[in-house]
């Protein structure tokens, strides 16, 4: 798959508003690729995610970066000593001493001063060059899937380190570079209050072999989960008025979960039997053909597994 591939992938199958930035740490003696530019103006490192996401192919040497921080962090620069010190978090009020600022410095990921020449940005529909990460811009429920496609791939649990403190930087670049693994992170301060990170997003980074089997997962579960799950189709219908149980409810022996089928709709095709993992329902031979029947309504927890998996929405559920 090509990065184009990718690209249109992910923005389907995720519905993404943003494209996926593609990054790559330019090694010393790189050539710049023709279509990057330099920013007119230095950015922070956070700020050229959002300038690449809306289509910018950007190239920041040290002179490009805004935040020394990031620029520090990231390799291409020495890190003053107010920042190395743990000082300026101080006076920022971030840090409640100098102690844990210590620990905090000590702790992140960071690349040499000197090991990169500059940052290399571009949408990854876009990208002529090779990143070494890809930044995701997402909603906390398009992050579950991308963990959902990754665990679809490999069958492992991710583990993610981030701290709220340089999160574009250490947590999206650094981090993922010298782990391979993907990474979340929620922003911090800096990323916050300097770019265009809505409150409900969070950003996500992958190192570049993870990105075909996350995209290969996604087309798998884009036919039936995705959609599904985007329907609510397990959604409750008494959700709206739970509270506590009105007295005039007993408990009766048995279930206190009615089943209704509508027999009619009832097409007999099983799809119930197979999902219920209590085994409640049956098919059961009858007049016109087989039609479900719940033949052991004493053992229904009411997950709506069946209602939601009823392609005729034959069924529903009630509180006695
Ligand atoms: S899934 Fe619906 S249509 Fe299929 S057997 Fe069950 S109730 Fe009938
Ligand atoms: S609600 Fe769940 S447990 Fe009850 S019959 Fe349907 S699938 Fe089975």
């Amino acid at each position: 798959m090509d990065y184009q591939e990718l690209s249109r992938i992910f923005k389907e199958t995720l519905s993404l508003r943003w494209d996926p930035v593609a990054v790559r740490l330019v090694r010393m003696g790189e050539e710049r690729p023709p279509e990057a530019v330099e920013p007119p103006v230095p950015l922070r490192h956070c700020q050229s995610i959002i300038a690449a996401r809306r289509g910018n192919c950007l190239y920041m040497p040290p002179r490009s970066h805004a935040c020394p921080d990031g620029a520090g962090i990231l390799g291409l620069v020495e890190m003053s000593p107010k920042l190395r010190s743990g000082e300026l978090y101080l006076l920022f009020k971030k840090m409640p001493d100098l102690e844990t600022a210590r620990k905090m410095i000590a702790t992140r990921p960071e690349f040499p001063a000197g090991e990169y020449e500059a940052t290399l940005l571009a949408p990854l529909g876009a990208a002529a060059f090779a990143p070494d990460v890809v930044i995701f811009t997402l909603w906390p429920e398009q992050a579950m899937w991308m963990c959902c496609a990754l665990t679809y791939a490999t069958g492992e649990r991710q583990y993610f380190k981030t701290s709220g403190f340089n999160s574009t930087c250490a947590d999206l670049v650094v981090q993922p570079m010298q782990s391979g693994a993907m990474n979340i992170s929620f922003g911090c301060y800096g990323a916050r209050a300097a770019s265009e990170i809505n409150d409900f997003e969070l950003y996500l980074s992958v190192p570049v072999p993870l990105l075909e089997p996350i995209a290969r997962s996604l087309l798998k579960l884009s036919q039936k989960s995705i959609p599904e799950e985007r329907q609510k189709i397990y959604l409750h219908p008494v959700l709206d008025k739970v509270g506590p149980r009105r007295p005039e409810v007993k408990e009766t022996a048995g279930s206190r979960v009615e089943i209704f089928i509508d027999t009619e709709r009832c097409l007999g095709d099983g799809l119930c039997v197979a999902f219920c993992p209590a085994g409640v329902l049956a098919l059961v031979e009858g007049e016109g053909g087989k039609r479900v029947q719940a033949l052991y309504p004493e053992k229904c927890s009411a997950c709506y597994t069946c209602a939601g998996q009823c392609p005729e929405r034959a069924i529903q559920l009630s509180y006695r």
